[in-house]
């Protein structure tokens, strides 16, 4: 989940360590999934594996399995002879897409290969543990490698471990995609993440900018998707509670007493604001896809920073 999991872990401290020309990418991703170190608890006792496929294409098809292939094909995210790396985060969202792609690779006709990995930044014992369990009951091949990202975050960036550790989560993640012989990288940032991400980037950056659904990197010969960007985060805690999994919350063993609560007040702003208007998140969206250069003061790009002023 964690280009994942800047999730919930952006906070006031964090901004101390991140300046103006941070990419909102590496802020947004400190968790590699989603943002907010919330345990969902199951409402029903785990079903069987084939329930759990079925209610992907049955009961969640259009909450799940819709924009998701939408996301797919709107962006172009898996073409022919791709090798994508799935990262598994252990959290909800990563399930979720791991699941999405077993369904993918059964029901397209793209010749695609894909594999799970999951990194273990020192996961506690009974994280892990729920880990493998869930891996295991839902079939997901997944290897699972140490990366002690966790120590060595705590050790180098003690009082603000967040901005480290989502680089190093994101870089170690690119590198074993690569090792594997990847040259994608799927991530389980889903649309609410889309949506905070981006108030966020004004609230507290002072910047517009918004999570990209595909990005190459600019260390690693690898490209980084995200199929879930049209994935509603209310559909997948439905999809995990009333099918009895028990995800892993952020898993954290370093910063969850130092995270503040900035992405959280963002997502109860965003509820505030969907009470009355239903349609707020897709505006926030669309407003990403329609900035009007002729009535912005300044933007930038690669090759430098314009004012409106420019061609006044
Ligand atoms: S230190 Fe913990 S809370 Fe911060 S980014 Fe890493 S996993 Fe998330």
């Amino acid at each position: 989940m964690d280009l994942e999991t800047i999730e919930n872990h952006f906070d006031n401290d964090n901004k101390k360590n991140i300046n103006n020309e941070t990419n909102i990418d590496t802020v947004a991703s400190t968790s590699l999934g989603s943002a907010v170190c919330e345990t969902i608890l199951p409402s029903v006792p785990l079903q069987s594996l084939e329930t759990i496929e079925k209610s992907i294409q049955k009961k969640y098809r259009s909450a799940l399995w819709t924009p998701f292939v939408k996301a797919l094909k709107e962006f172009e995210m898996v073409k022919d002879g791709d090798r994508i790396a799935v990262a598994i985060s252990g959290g909800k969202d990563s399930l979720l897409l791991s699941k999405l792609f077993q369904e993918l690779k059964r029901a397209s006709r793209t010749n695609f290969e894909v594999v799970f990995i999951s990194m273990n930044p020192g996961f506690n014992t009974a994280n892990l543990n729920n880990l493998k369990k869930n891996l295991k009951h839902l079939n997901i091949p997944c290897e699972i490698y140490d990366d002690n990202i966790f120590e060595v975050a705590e050790k180098i960036a003690k009082d603000y471990p967040c901005y480290m550790c989502a680089k190093m989560r994101r870089g170690s993640l690119y590198t074993k995609a690569t090792s594997l012989g990847c040259n994608k990288l799927a991530l389980g940032h889903h649309f609410d993440d889309v949506i905070e991400t981006t108030l966020m980037s004004m609230f507290y950056m002072g910047k517009f900018e918004t999570m990209l659904p595909k990005l190459k990197s600019d260390n690693y010969d690898i490209e980084l998707i995200r199929p879930l960007f049209y994935v509603e985060e209310k559909a997948i805690i439905k999809w995990v509670r009333n099918n009895g999994i028990l995800p892993m919350n952020c898993g954290c063993t370093v910063a969850a007493e130092k995270t503040s609560s900035k992405r959280r007040e963002t997502k109860d702003l965003i509820a505030q604001l969907v009470k009355s208007n239903p349609d707020i998140k897709k505006r926030i969206i669309q407003s990403t896809q329609n900035v009007n250069l002729e009535k912005i003061l300044g933007w930038k790009d690669s090759d430098g920073k314009y004012s409106y002023l420019d061609k006044f």
